[in-house]
């Protein structure tokens, strides 16, 4: 598979792009899609924001070196690659914060509607907020099964909150089935696109979207804990209200008034004083996927996993998995059932091949194609199956659980 790897790498057009990122040497990383890798243009840019416009600018640079309109700015750049204006999505926060602020909005839409329905086993954080409103009385949790979610959206259904791809799994929703199915319903829909953002091509717009949600420090290689991004769909710019009225979400806040007014459209959805430092940062990433295209690394993607299927084959490693086989019903990633899927994580790690785990019983491997090679995928394969065939993951420190799986 190693020489069948070799002519892929060589006919690959995206092959140049792996030198601009720093993918650390001994290291095959399959968990670009928890935290991607850091962008070779970043640590300059960086230096260049702290030394000179904060160290030598200081509070001029707000005005000076355009700090306030970064969230604008950098949330323009995400728009084509998600199916938006420009004017429809901005970066802030986290994407707990953005669910949290969308939902409400959808909630106050719908007057009369209290339920927000979801999928079980949805994205922790997602299913979380709805229960932070629940609690004050706001909102009220629904879950339905994918196969029940249509039949669930009844008169009661404000809101339709999923995961476009599934973190665990990485099967994908028919996003624009769905968002028709909600809106016949009377319901609006949020999409979350933390795990598909950066990774597949995505039409918010063609699919009829109302809000949808996505990661900074994913597939946009933005950094830990870069900001997220937040869409709303231009039709509902005159009535979204969210809860958390900081003053950068008001139309003025230079005018220091005694009472909130929102800004026009998507900026409502600041709330306090922006990171730029994050934002700088999640800047670079996305320049450097916004020019390697969406399209193109959705091909290599494809390509990358269905050549890592071949080398299990190849391999005749029987793996269970649970991600769709059809690459065109996942997301950027194959995940397996293991019993002992805790353990060959850690050993594998141990041989610097690093997917993931989630529990119980899942082994992730993400593929982001912006810099992996069909070698990784071919030496990957060849490290689990030496981790399988010779029990190296039996070994007592493979089974102590760190903190972060
Ligand atoms: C990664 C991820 C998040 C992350 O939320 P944060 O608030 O930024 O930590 C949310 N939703 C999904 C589906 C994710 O995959």
């Amino acid at each position: 598979m190693i020489e069948r790897a070799r002519i892929l790498d060589a006919g690959d057009p995206l092959a140049q792009y792996r030198d601009r990122f720093h993918v650390p040497e001994g290291v095959i990383y399959l968990d670009g899609n928890s935290l991607g890798c850091l962008p070779k243009a970043t640590p300059d840019r960086l230096v260049e924001v702290v030394q000179g416009e904060w160290g030598e600018g200081l509070i001029r640079s707000w005005n000076a070196a355009g700090w306030i309109d970064l969230p604008q700015r950098v949330g323009a750049k995400i728009a084509p690659l998600i199916g938006a204006q420009p004017h429809e999505v901005i970066v802030a926060d986290s994407v707990s914060v953005n669910l949290f602020k969308l939902i409400s909005a959808a909630l106050m839409m719908r007057p009369g509607r209290k339920v927000v329905l979801s999928e079980p086993g949805n994205f922790p954080t997602d299913i979380y907020m709805i229960e932070g409103l629940e609690a004050q009385g706001l909102a009220e949790r629904g879950l339905a099964s994918r196969e029940n979610l249509i039949d669930a959206l009844n008169d009661d259904v404000a809101l339709l909150l999923l995961t476009h791809a599934h973190y665990k799994t990485g099967e994908l929703f028919d996003m624009a089935a769905l968002t028709e199915a909600a809106h016949q319903a009377g319901a609006l829909v949020l999409w979350d696109l933390s795990h598909s953002g950066g990774a597949l091509p995505i039409d918010l717009n063609a699919c009829g979207a109302d809000f949808a949600v996505g990661c900074g420090y994913k597939y946009f290689n933005g950094g830990p804990g870069a900001p997220a991004y937040a869409f709303i769909a231009e039709r509902h710019h005159g009535d979204v209200r969210q809860p958390l009225s900081g003053w950068m979400g008001h139309a003025r806040p230079f005018a220091f008034s005694d009472d909130y007014e929102p800004a026009p459209g998507v900026d409502r959805l600041l709330c306090g004083t922006p990171g730029i430092l994050g934002l700088a940062a999640l800047e670079v990433g996305v320049d450097l996927i916004a020019e390697i295209g969406i399209e193109r690394l959705h091909a290599k993607s494809q390509a990358l996993s269905e050549f890592f299927r071949q080398c299990l084959a190849e391999a005749d490693l029987d793996m269970d998995l649970v991600s769709p086989s059809d690459p065109a019903k996942r997301g950027s990633q194959l995940s397996f059932r293991h019993p002992e899927a805790y353990a060959i994580c850690q050993a594998l790690i141990a041989r610097g091949v690093i997917g993931d785990f989630r529990d119980p019983d899942i082994l992730r491997f993400g593929f982001a194609p912006a810099y992996l090679r069909f070698a990784d995928m071919a030496e990957a394969v060849r490290h689990l199956a030496e981790v399988l065939e010779t029990g190296e993951w039996q070994r007592a420190e493979f089974r102590e659980r760190a903190a972060v799986t």
